[in-house]
């Protein structure tokens, strides 16, 4: 237990108000005495245990989601030590609602149901003052920032300054997942404008309101906030978060050797549906070298894959240029070909000499893919022929609905496996129930990035690594993928159960860290026990002492 001596303390009413510090109800009678609490709170202590089974009374009882999202949040702002205690007791049941599906619903409503500022905003208005509005955040400590600018949150699209709720739900998922510190943690906002209309003309919407910047104006911002934080933070950690895609690869390309930053919608995607396939692999047998891969979408999460796939490909032996033939994308335009014309920079590697195939069906029985994964956003576009035509083509197809939220999945779970005779081996981006067909149950994986993410950022933390590397995107692929065990596979799941996921994540950042002290990237002295290394660093929502 944590022991805080008289010099740190907050007293009475203060300390009570104080997130980090708050137990509630849970402070102990000599607690307060010493904390001169008498008074102030209701004469029954009760342990953490009880004060959980209260919050979660009181978040089942709430009619809704976004209520129940709303409550939560409620709680982080309140006593977050409770909170991330419920979290992580009960996290299957709470990751749909501090993430996706219901962060996203609670962005579109965000200048709505706004309560208390959380996180660091950043607007064109700071310009040239940046660094000097750093000095206003309290954790003298950060170690990571998830930034957005809000352009494309979720599947759903420009949100402004109202995305400023999935850097939230990201770091909360770094502390729950993996024990992050939450004084550690920086959710940042960068409002640059947006185009979406019905926010600039809603009088409660948070942001600037002004149309999206974008070239020389944007680029500076970014720069400017990039250079201020590594000065007030040196080495921090910076996850890029929806960026639309036109900046997403240029700013990861531009940033990824300068300082340590990944692109979680890109390369985190990459690793975990790589993990899910070399897990369905292991259902069917296939090789992953024999595998074609047709993606619907070729935005940030479908590139992503394809270059994690490639890599796995060539950590095999096999030539890129071979590895990358694997892949095929059908977006809006169709089949991308290499004669289709004006085709944006990330999408070149995946344009084959082939000739033009209009719609997706086409594309499925032309190509006779292995597999089909759902990066579009668009719901519904795995229709039942295109699923049927998998399941004539392939004994056992890969069907990867990963669009998110759950309305935006490209066909559901229960679609998959009834119009492919159960045979599909089904993943999806946010989660489905299990699905009864007959006798037999199939519990659907969820493709989230949150098995992949937060064990990242802990090895790249613990290690001190100064960059992120692909190296270690593909080694947290194949930790995750080894960590399916042979009845999570029987039961037709390609990821471990989400209740295992601080153990995931400390074996992935295991990985993470051993390829920082191979690899020369940090200055770290790499420790006799990197496993002992991580589980000290890992938070625990364990409340402090007072004595
Ligand atoms: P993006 O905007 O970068 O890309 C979307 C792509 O879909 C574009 O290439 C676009 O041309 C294509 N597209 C749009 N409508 C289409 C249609 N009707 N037919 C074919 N293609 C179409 O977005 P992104 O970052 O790549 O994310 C796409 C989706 O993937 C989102 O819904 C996101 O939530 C989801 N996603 C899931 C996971 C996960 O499951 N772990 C991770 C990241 C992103």
């Amino acid at each position: 237990m944590n022991s805080h001596s008289p010099s740190e303390l907050y007293r009475g009413v203060k300390i009570l108000h104080d997130p980090l510090r708050n137990k509630g109800t849970a402070y102990t009678d000599a607690e307060r005495d010493y904390l001169k609490l008498r008074g102030l709170l209701p004469p029954r202590v009760h342990s953490p245990a009880e004060q959980e089974l209260r919050v979660l009374g009181n978040i089942r009882a709430k009619p809704t989601d976004l209520e129940r999202y709303l409550y939560l949040v409620a709680l982080q702002d309140r006593n977050e030590t409770l909170f991330y205690r419920v979290v992580m007791h009960n996290i299957e049941e709470m990751m749909p609602l501090i993430y996706t599906p219901t962060v996203g619903k609670a962005c579109q409503e965000f200048q709505h149901i706004f309560r208390t500022p959380r996180g660091f905003h950043v607007s064109l208005q700071d310009r040239g003052q940046i660094k000097e509005y750093l000095q206003n955040w309290p954790h003298k400590e950060t170690r990571i920032i998830v930034v957005t600018d809000g352009e494309r949150i979720l599947g759903l699209g420009d949100l402004g300054a109202d995305g400023m709720g999935i850097p939230i739900g990201k770091l909360a998922l770094y502390t729950a997942c993996s024990g992050i510190h939450p004084t550690h943690c920086m959710p940042v906002m960068l409002d640059v404008g947006t185009n979406n209309e019905t926010l600039l003309n809603d009088p409660l919407y948070n942001g600037l309101e002004r149309r999206r910047v974008r070239g020389e104006e944007y680029d500076e911002l970014v720069e400017e906030f990039i250079t201020a934080v590594n000065d007030a933070f040196p080495g921090v950690l910076i996850q890029l978060e929806d960026f639309g895609n036109t900046n997403a690869f240029r700013l990861l390309e531009k940033y990824r050797d300068r300082v340590c930053l990944f692109n979680d919608d890109i390369q985190g995607t990459g690793a975990v549906a790589v993990a899910g396939i070399i897990g369905a692999l292991r259902i069917t047998g296939g090789k992953l070298s024999e595998q074609k891969i047709l993606f619907l979408g070729a935005g940030e999460a479908g590139i992503g894959i394809a270059d994690t796939f490639v890599a796995a490909l060539v950590e095999n032996g096999i030539p890129p240029e071979q590895a990358r033939k694997q892949c095929w994308f059908v977006d809006t335009k169709g089949l991308l070909v290499a004669d289709r014309g004006d085709i944006p920079e990330h999408k070149r590697p995946y344009a084959h000499e082939h000739p033009y195939i209009a719609n997706f069906l086409d594309a499925v029985n032309t190509l006779r893919p292995t597999a089909i994964l759902g990066l579009s956003g668009q719901p519904g576009h795995f229709t039942k022929d295109a699923v049927a035509a998998m399941a004539t083509i392939n004994d056992r197809p890969i069907v990867f609905a990963l669009s998110n939220p759950t309305s935006k999945a490209e066909c559901t779970a229960a679609q998959a496996y009834t119009w492919s005779d159960g045979r599909a081996i089904f993943a999806s981006g946010s989660p489905f129930d299990p699905v009864k067909l007959g006798n037999r149950v199939f519990v659907p994986g969820q493709g989230n990035n949150a098995y992949i993410f937060p064990g990242v950022g802990l090895g790249v933390i613990v290690s001190g690594a100064r960059t992120v590397t692909a190296e270690m995107f593909l080694a947290a692929a194949h930790s995750l993928a080894n960590q399916v065990t042979e009845a999570d596979l029987e039961r037709g799941r390609v990821y471990p159960p989400l209740g295992q996921i601080r153990k995931v994540s400390a074996l992935i950042a295991r990985e993470v860290a051993r390829i920082a002290y191979a690899r020369g990237l940090t200055n770290k002295e790499e420790p006799a026990d990197i496993m002992a290394d991580i589980h000290e660093y890992m938070y625990h929502p364990v409340y402090p002492h007072y004595a």
